[in-house]
């Protein structure tokens, strides 16, 4: 099984993933979570280009990025992962790539998406679950948490309000993939939320 997280910076993937992990293992679950960018060795090498080079890249080559990063991390970690029957958890995939290289670079939705489907052979996750959350919301959270500048502020907040409508019109068009869930609600229910899409799934 392989669970992706989306949603904008400081919705709570990270947060989220973390306590599906925790709650997957007590089931006696084998788990993998990993992330994107980044998720592997060569990845850190371009989490690095990109995310220093934020909004200095050009477009076409940021997204030419992600999709290096997406096609080795699934080839390598992710594809054996899940032949092996471990449940894969990940923070970020190819919707994100979607929203933020596609609707906030302004590059094609489409063509973005079907690079992403190129570079991994066509994989797509069995649950995407999507925190939404209004981008100034977002940027209060990761302020009162002092979490590095460099995440929401590196970008106009139309950039981000951008990403966010990506994201819903991905979410409608696939609803049943998604789960689209509140991400300004309490933690423990939007992590009660997702282990009972995961529990259904796993059935
Ligand atoms: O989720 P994480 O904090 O690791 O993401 C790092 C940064 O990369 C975020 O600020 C996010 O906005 C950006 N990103 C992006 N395009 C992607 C994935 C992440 O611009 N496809
Ligand atoms: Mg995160």
């Amino acid at each position: 099984l392989w669970i992706t997280f989306e949603g904008g910076d400081g919705s709570g993937k990270t947060t989220q993933a973390a306590l599906l992990e925790q709650w997957l293992s007590e089931q006696g679950r084998t788990v993998v979570r990993t992330r994107e960018p980044g998720g592997t060795d060569v990845g850190v090498l371009i989490r690095d280009i990109v995310l220093h080079h934020r909004g200095d890249i050009a477009p076409r080559a940021e997204a030419l990025l992600y999709a290096a990063d997406r096609a080795h991390h699934v080839a390598t970690l992710v594809r054996p992962a899940l032949e092996r029957g471990d449940v894969v958890i990940q923070d970020r995939y190819l919707d994100s790539s979607v929203a933020y290289q596609g609707a906030g670079r302004v590059l094609d939705a489409g063509e973005v998406r079907d690079l992403s489907l190129w570079a991994t052979g066509g994989a797509l996750p069995d649950v995407t679950v999507l925190l939404d959350l209004d981008p100034a919301a977002a940027r209060a959270r990761l302020d009162a948490a002092d979490k590095p500048f460099d995440r929401l502020e590196a970008e106009k907040a139309e950039f981000h309000e951008r990403v966010r409508a990506a994201f819903l019109e991905l979410a409608a068009s696939e609803p049943e993939r998604f789960l689209v869930l509140d991400a300004s609600l309490p933690v423990e229910e939007i992590a009660a939320a997702v282990r009972d899409r995961v529990a259904g799934a796993l059935r």
